[in-house]
């Protein structure tokens, strides 16, 4: 394994002779699942667990080609902003030593920006993929909610969440998302996608002359200013190549990492209840007392971040309280939604930094959730509002650390930031 414990386990899975990504190893993270080979999402509730079938991103990896090296180390069931969270220990930047590595998929970063792997999987509920891959100097994409299957994929929030990839450039992460997107049987939210025809690699063909980039300032004002710098130096760049860029208002995203965790809590909450010890999950044994086996496996079973989120959603969505936390964020969703689509009106793509700080220092955020999730404050607008979005490496602060520029485009407009982006990376 990787002395950065990038991965999990190392189990090697063989895909066909030929295909798209033959030849290529892509490392999945350990919330998506895997037939016959151990499935954990970072938590000791689930060390043990199994699952009796491929996920429907995992059958396409298989039927084109790739080889699966290994499940790579996550926050626990998602639930993090820097791989500290897992059970199985936390995960190190292997390009910003003493840094974390963003999360929750640091691992799938981790092992690509190592060379340890071609390419990853990550999942992305509220920037998991985008957060690490910024952090690691890597590529990462967020799909459009629908554009890939999340069959296999263990639930953390679904209304929020998608597979994606991570990858050293935009062209190959492209090329992945060939690979896994597209309607599936299995999950009646996929739908078909104008362009998911195999032409994504395609767009990655860096022409951004006479593209128009809208700065949602919002996003820029609570960032650090080395961050800000290497973001505006990426902007000149893409600026010289042909691009321009104007200012946009979102003034929702205030309120987006509030509206967020409401709903992200909410809905693991009640995703989280089917880990009880009988259903799935380490057995809390059982002495006559059925309320006290399920509260043992789940006192054993899960960490506090994922006890914290599993009590403040239970909370949002009881009886008393469902009107003034969980529609009141869910409002909020849909002005993010609209503050979106109208700035979308007028360019082609908005772009930010991805995370408004630099990696952080390991063990620094793990005392002060409040911070670690407002660090979120770039990316948790996107999945609320549904859209695609690139994360691309801008450059490095003074001090050597990765910096991700983040663009974003309308429903479906994949293409669009897979070009735009291939203009940097
Ligand atoms: N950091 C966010 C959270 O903890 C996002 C996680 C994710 O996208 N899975 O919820």
């Amino acid at each position: 394994m990787t002395e950065y414990n990038g991965y999990v386990s190392d189990e090697t899975i063989e895909g066909a002779d030929s295909g798209l990504l033959a030849g290529r190893t892509v490392a999945v993270k350990d919330n998506i699942s895997t037939e016959g080979v151990p499935t954990t999402c970072g938590s000791a509730m689930l060390e043990d667990y199994v699952p009796p079938y491929d996920a429907t991103v995992v059958e396409r990896l298989k039927d084109a080609g790739a080889t699966i090296p290994g499940k790579t180390n996550m926050d626990e069931f998602g639930m993090g902003t820097t791989t500290e969270t897992s059970a199985f220990g936390a995960v190190e930047n292997p390009a910003a030593e003493g840094r974390v590595p963003g999360g929750s998929s640091g691992g799938s970063a981790a092992v690509v920006a190592a060379g340890d792997a071609d390419l990853a999987l990550g999942s992305d509920t509220g920037g998991s993929i985008r957060c690490p891959a910024a952090f690691c100097g890597v590529v990462g994409i967020k799909p459009t909610y629908g554009l890939v299957s999340r069959y296999g994929l263990i639930a953390y929030a679904n209304s929020l969440e998608q597979i994606g990839p991570i990858a050293p450039s935009v062209e190959s992460a492209a090329e992945l998302l060939d690979v896994i997107a597209g309607p599936d049987e299995h999950d009646a939210t996929t739908q078909e996608a104008p362009g998911a025809d195999g032409s994504y690699a395609a767009a990655a063909d860096g022409d951004v002359d006479g593209l128009s980039i809208g700065v949602p300032t919002e996003l820029l004002d609570g960032a650090d200013e080395a961050v800000v710098e290497t973001f505006w130096d990426a902007m000149d760049d893409l600026e010289a190549q042909g691009a321009s860029y104007h200012e946009v208002d979102l003034p929702s995203v205030e309120h987006a990492v509030e509206a967020y965790y409401v709903i992200a809590m909410s809905e693991a909450s009640s995703n989280l209840a089917r880990f009880d010890g009988v259903r799935y999950g380490q057995s809390g044994g059982y002495d006559g007392n059925w309320n006290e086996s399920f509260a043992n496996a789940r006192e054993e079973g899960f960490g506090e971040e994922v006890k914290r989120r599993i009590l403040l959603g239970t909370y949002a969505l009881s009886a008393g309280y469902h009107d003034k936390y969980y529609k009141k964020a869910q409002d909020a969703r849909a002005w993010v939604k609209q503050d979106f689509d109208e700035a979308l009106e007028d360019a082609d793509v908005l772009a930010s930094p991805t995370m408004p700080v630099p990696p952080m220092k390991r063990g620094e955020s793990l005392d002060d959730p409040l911070t670690m999730y407002l660090a979120d404050a770039n990316t948790t607008p996107v999945n609320l509002a549904n859209l695609p979005a690139i994360s691309v490496p801008a450059g490095e602060t003074d001090d050597g650390l990765p910096v991700g520029l983040q663009l974003v485009g309308p429903a479906f407009g994949e293409h669009e930031i897979i070009r735009a982006g291939s203009a940097l990376a």
